[in-house]
């Protein structure tokens, strides 16, 4: 069985779980996930035994390439009305539809062009397949991961005062392009001095600075898969309070990935890396979550926060992400990507963790 049928086949088993006949396909990434469709306009309708698949012309040749498995249609009308039109949904009473993924106008237009079929919103359906990455996804991500550490140790090789935030932010873009990757995960987060206590600051206009602590958040993209590592280096020299914060946040990552193995629970991960910073006295500057899921989307399940239901299964890929941030002074991250294992962790990023001083 190809991967594609694998992953449709265990969706078809959610399906029958949850009584549903159908489940309407309209994310992108999880069209790519269970057909392995990955233009940008599409949709999936995935039946108990049939699957069908629907896009515009302009993704004619890739989908006829991309997608096996399923009856494929080209439309020129909104791709739900043509749902109708290509029979897809006859015979069926119940049909999921991702409800984080569709619009109000085409909910409005399923219940107008289907007045029999009840339709149920779903959360989390795809999502639960998404969890335990397989070798051909770890492929990827580990791909990303090494792009990403690359483009990390050059930008610690060229990173000085005098440039903006901007401009290092730039040079993230263009070197994980130049390094074979489809682009960036998200905007890389360039944060110097005082800014670095805004968790998820935009690379600004600020100049770096002799003395500045600079927090480095980048990501990349290989064929759909997301990388996403954080430094905080400092630049020219440091003071007892840099080391004294950065030394508490990289025990407090070290103690969670130390601790992390498949099969305990997320809040739990939370904890030991959120027990350390608050034995320091830093509980209060902590704000975020320690982690999070790692796939085809940059941030999906499970998460990993105080309030988490989620297990750490083995198989599944996480963030391990703590950091302090003071209003007024800066701040430090320190973000590794981990597998989860049966009995630990691997960790997948490999750029260096002790504070750089450049
Ligand atoms: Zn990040
Ligand atoms: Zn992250």
């Amino acid at each position: 069985m190809s991967r594609h049928a694998d992953r449709v086949a265990r969706l078809r088993a959610i399906l029958r779980k949850q009584q549903l006949d159908a489940l309407i396909v309209t994310s992108l990434t999880h069209l790519q996930y269970l057909l392995g469709f990955t233009g940008s306009h599409g949709i999936g309708i995935i039946g108990r035994r049939t699957a069908a698949f629907i896009t515009d012309s302009r993704y004619q040749a890739q989908g006829a390439r991309q997608v096996r498995g399923a009856r494929r249609f080209i439309t020129q009308r909104p791709l739900l009305e043509a749902i109708a039109e290509h029979r897809c949904l006859s015979r069926v009473t119940t049909v999921g539809f991702e409800s984080h993924h569709i619009t109000f106008q085409q909910y409005r237009v399923l219940r107008r062009t289907f007045p029999r079929v009840t339709f149920i919103p779903t959360t989390g359906v795809v999502e639960q397949l998404l969890y335990v990455k397989d070798p051909v996804e770890l492929t990827a991500l580990r791909a990303a991961m090494r792009i990403t550490d690359q483009v990390f140790e050059e930008i610690a090789g060229l990173i000085r005062p005098g440039m903006r935030e901007k401009d290092v932010a730039a040079e993230i873009t263009y070197r994980h392009r130049l390094h074979g990757a489809d682009g960036d995960a998200f905007e890389p987060i360039v944060a110097s001095g005082e800014r670095g206590s805004l968790p998820h600051a935009r690379a600004g206009d600020r100049v770096l600075r002799h003395g500045d602590l600079v927090t480095l958040d980048l990501g990349c993209t290989v064929k759909g898969y997301h990388s996403d590592l954080t430094r905080t280096v400092a630049l020219g020299r440091t003071t007892r309070k840099m080391r004294e914060i950065y030394g508490v946040v990289r025990e407090a990552q070290a103690a969670a990935i130390d601790a992390a193995h498949g099969g305990m629970l997320a809040r739990e991960l939370d904890a030991v890396a959120r027990n350390v910073i608050a034995g320091a006295g830093f509980g209060d500057a902590f704000s975020h979550s320690l982690g999070h899921g790692l796939g085809l989307n940059i941030h999906e399940r499970p998460r990993v926060s105080a309030l988490s239901k989620d297990t750490l299964v083995p198989g599944c890929v996480v963030t391990v992400e703590p950091g302090i941030y003071l209003p007024g002074w800066g701040g430090v991250r320190i973000e590794d990507d981990i597998l989860l294992t049966a009995t630990g962790c691997t960790v997948l990023t490999a750029a260096p963790r002790d504070l750089l001083v450049l």
